[in-house]
């Protein structure tokens, strides 16, 4: 790889040294090998990059520029995007370990992402309502909400940037990105089309280095209006705490541990073929996976037998083989915590049907693979089944009635995606009401579309991203009142 890459931040229109000489390897999970070393931003850096956007948006036309200008210049970050296509899907699969082809899918689900916003950004005029008062008018218009501070995941490096990115530019804010520290390497390839598109100086701003550091000071700094992070709940309680000091707005994109109630009426092949769809996607590394299955008991033994039969053929391997279905986890950190997890599920008495242990070929043992992993007989109690495994692991619990179902489904701190299966269309409607998740898919899974907002209940976060909701985030809503025929009052 280029030896400048990752090598300098941008801030200010610059590319520029990072304060500290520290670099981080940046690893392909595959086989372990180094791709290339990214300079470790810090503090001051992250102040250099708060300062040029809030220049930006203080002193330069950006937010007052008319949007459709903001649109065009959006449009074009998205032809160039759609330009360098495989090469980000290629950076991002070495980056992340996940297959070529899904990584083709971001690529040009990112696209989307872009042009959808540059289509958005001019169509809010504003509302003029009716004034109680005689003889004056009420207008309400929606501004941007000022500089933001966006820190992004390492499972879905570009989409997850591209969500907060996207919107924010459209409204008129400023930013300071700042990608997962472990896989910068498409935000920076972003970042260098950004600059080629010709964003104004200041208004896109990319820090890399640490979260407890970088990532800090964009939560904790007075000089950013808004904090948009996704990332992991207790990260993201850190962030409210960070936050408070100026009352910043807070958007929180956090974890799940997502439901997916198979009914026994449901169409059963393909309640097989989702169940592994909901999961198995980047190795289960997904926010909304569905990891907990819920199954009618009627068919519970059956759904078992068949979900086993087809994840054991499911093949590991390199990002860039045509047959790869599943790669490896993100790191040997990562891997570590997945196992840790298989040792407390069966200390608990879920009973392991599948799976369970990295694998055997040789070929894979430098990388960080684990063997897609099946668990029944799992109670709600189970930390398996409560908490985010983040790994290719399944629990099934059985049910009888409807009721049920329902009630362990909600049975989690967490509130992001849920979903059943029936063809009964009074229980789809019953369900459908009762399930406590931002997004419920009813007969699918994993689905997620850039024109729908996303995000979640309870304990996965606040704020919605993508949709026209999704553009709202990033403005602040100010109601302007004129008096056209002022006169004295006389009270004091
Ligand atoms: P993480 O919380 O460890 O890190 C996320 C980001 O926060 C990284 O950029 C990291 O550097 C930064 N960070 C870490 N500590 C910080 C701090 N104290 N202050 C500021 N920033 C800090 O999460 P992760 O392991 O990178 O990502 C996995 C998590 O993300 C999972 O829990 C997953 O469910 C969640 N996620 C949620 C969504 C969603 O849409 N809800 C999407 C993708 C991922």
């Amino acid at each position: 790889m280029n030896q400048e890459f990752l090598r300098t931040m941008h801030i200010d229109g610059q590319w520029v040294e990072a304060q500290s000489k520290t670099v981080r390897d940046i690893i392909n999970p595959y086989d372990g090998s180094i791709i290339t070393q990214a300079v470790e931003g810090d503090r001051e850096d992250a102040k250099a990059a708060i300062a040029a956007a809030r220049k930006a948006f203080d002193d330069g036309d950006w937010a007052t520029s008319p949007a459709a200008d903001r649109g065009a210049l959006l449009n074009k970050l998205a032809d160039l995007i759609r330009r360098d296509h495989e090469e980000l899907a290629t950076l991002e699969s070495l980056d992340t370990g996940k297959t070529v082809e899904e990584s083709r899918w971001d690529m040009n689900d990112i696209a989307g992402i872009f042009t959808y916003f540059a289509g958005l950004a001019d169509k809010d005029g504003g509302e003029i309502i009716a004034s109680p008062i005689p003889d004056s008018s009420s207008l309400v218009v929606r501004e941007p909400v000022g500089v933001c501070g966006q820190i992004s995941p390492w499972n879905y490096p570009l989409l997850q940037a591209a969500w907060k990115l996207a919107p924010a530019l459209a409204a008129g804010c400023t930013v300071v990105m700042k990608p997962s520290e472990i896989t910068p390497l498409t935000t920076f390839k972003t970042m260098q089309l950004v600059e080629e598109a010709g964003f104004p100086a200041g208004v896109v701003n990319l820090v890399l280095g640490p979260g407890p550091t970088v990532g800090a000071e964009l939560a904790e700094s007075h000089l950013v209006d808004l904090i948009s992070f996704t990332g992991g709940a207790a990260t993201g309680k850190k962030i409210i705490a960070a936050a408070a000091g100026n009352v910043k707005k807070i958007a929180l994109e956090l974890g799940g541990k997502n439901p997916h109630i198979i009914f026994d009426d449901a169409d059963f092949d393909v309640a097989v073929d989702h169940a592994l769809n909901g999961v198995f996607f980047h190795a289960g590394q997904i926010c909304s996976a569905g990891t907990r299955l819920i199954v009618h008991e009627a068919i519970h033994d059956r759904f078992v037998d068949a979900l086993a039969k087809r994840m054991a053929n499911i093949t590991l391997g390199n990002a860039f083989n045509d047959a790869t279905r599943m790669g490896p986890l993100i790191s040997a950190t990562h891997l570590e915590k997945v196992e840790s997890y298989i040792d407390i599920a069966k200390g608990e008495g879920a009973k392991l049907v599948l799976g369970g242990s990295r694998p055997s070929d040789p070929a894979l043992a430098n990388g960080f693979f684990y063997l897609p992993t099946l668990f029944t007989e799992c109670t709600s109690s189970m930390r398996i089944v409560q908490e985010e495994v983040f790994g290719p692991v399944i629990t099934v619990e059985k049910f009888t009635e409807e009721d049920e179902a329902v009630a362990l489904a909600n049975d989690t701190i967490y509130g992001l995606s849920g979903g059943f299966r029936t063809k009964d269309p009074d229980r789809i409607a019953r369900v459908s009401r009762k399930l406590r998740f931002g997004t419920v898919w009813v007969n699918d899974f994993n689905v997620y579309f850039t024109q729908a907002p996303w995000g979640g209940y309870k304990q996965s976060g606040m704020g919605r991203e993508l949709g026209k909701i999704g553009l709202e985030e990033y403005t602040e809503v100010k109601h302007i009142f004129q008096n056209h025929n002022p006169a004295a009052l006389n009270w004091f």
